[in-house]
């Protein structure tokens, strides 16, 4: 059969998909939908590994303020179905869909502020990247958000794409070319690749955390000190370790008030704070502000990541990098969704994948 003939006799079926929705008193139902229609170059997609990432969990607690409450952006799967305009992709493809992308074309693309262009949010998976199966919107497809997954990489792998791109974006926002001693406050999933990145670039990289057990992950991955706010001043702890200065930059890989507090005192003068997780809604700081003018302290958030490194993320997880198996920790599937929060909402988790 042609690919042509193939492509229209792939009319959508009239049959529903399993998908976890957030309902309105912040908990979730597995629900039965309708599977999308698939027009234009639009993809439908049978998901087989999906992350579960902080910012899911945010949304849950409605404390998530960058976008949409839709669930599940960690996605990969199979192509079931490809859209009548849309040559390239065919059903079979195991492939990498980036949830949002944006136009590289307006002013903020074209200065570097790509995760800010008015479409790079407007366009996500549909209904979620927890789901049996989503459409990817044709936008998304024809603005380079589809990565094809060379066979040697599996798709639980493949899922940490979009994470290690955020982190591969942020390392270039944060300057830390010129950089030494970096801090990474939180070990989560995204502290932990980051420190594995910057272990790669040839950093020293001390790491704090609250979970002794991450704790334990990052001593075990190479970071050259690891300490719990719970028990030590973080920032005295960062002079120590940098003869008095405090270090070149702290990333806070956590969406803590507390721990932009301690990053802003934890980095030497002319040092840079990495804004990386999302603080909560209506975050406040305790902090007096004329130490960042008086020190030269840059503070410097870093937002989502484009299809430049979701590609680069590829091309690492090809070469075998990072250490997945201390990343991903535990494995639940889409009618286990409940469990799988609670294990994340202990902490004692790294990364947990979800599979339909
Ligand atoms: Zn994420
Ligand atoms: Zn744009």
């Amino acid at each position: 059969m042609s690919t042509a003939l193939l492509k229209s006799a792939q009319k959508t079926p009239v049959m529903s998909l399993k998908s976890i929705q957030l309902t309105d008193n912040g908990k979730v139902t597995l629900e039965e939908l309708p599977i999308p229609e698939v027009g234009g170059s639009d993809l439908l997609v049978e998901m087989k590994a999906c992350g579960l990432c902080g910012t899911d969990i945010e949304k849950l607690h409605g404390e998530y303020t960058a976008s949409a409450p839709i669930l599940g952006h960690e996605a990969v799967g199979v192509i079931r179905t490809v859209g009548a305009d849309l040559k390239g992709f065919n059903p079979g493809d195991r492939i990498f869909p980036h949830h949002h992308v944006p136009c590289y074309e307006c002013y903020l693309c074209k200065h570097g502020n790509e995760t800010m262009c008015p479409h790079y949010r407007k366009y996500n998976l549909d209904p979620g990247g927890f789901s049996e199966l989503f459409r990817v919107p044709s936008w998304n497809v024809l603005h380079g958000g589809i990565l094809k997954l060379p066979d040697s990489v599996s798709f639980e792998h493949a899922s940490l794409i979009e994470p290690i791109a955020c982190c591969l974006r942020n390392i270039k926002r944060s300057h830390l070319d010129e950089t030494d001693a970096v801090l990474v406050m939180g070990a989560g999933p995204m502290g932990l690749i980051h420190l594995q990145l910057l272990l790669l670039l040839g950093k020293t990289v001390h790491v704090s955390d609250m979970s002794e057990k991450r704790l334990d992950v990052a001593n075990a991955l190479g970071a050259s000190s690891i300490s719990n706010p719970k028990e030590v001043d973080v920032a005295s702890v960062m002079r120590d370790q940098t003869d008095g200065r405090g270090v070149d930059v702290a990333i806070v890989a956590t969406g803590s008030p507390k721990a932009i507090e301690e990053g802003l005192r934890s980095v030497r003068k002319g040092g840079i704070v990495s804004l990386f997780g999302v603080p909560v809604k209506d975050s406040i700081l305790n902090y007096d502000f004329s130490n960042t003018v008086n020190s030269e302290i840059s503070i410097i958030p870093s937002n989502a990541a484009t299809e430049v490194e979701t590609r680069e993320a590829l091309d690492l997880i090809v070469d075998g990098k990072p250490n997945f198996e201390t990343i991903i920790t535990h494995r639940f599937r889409l009618e286990e969704f409940n469990e799988a929060i609670s294990m994340a909402m202990k902490k004692e988790s790294v990364k947990i994948l979800i599979s339909s």
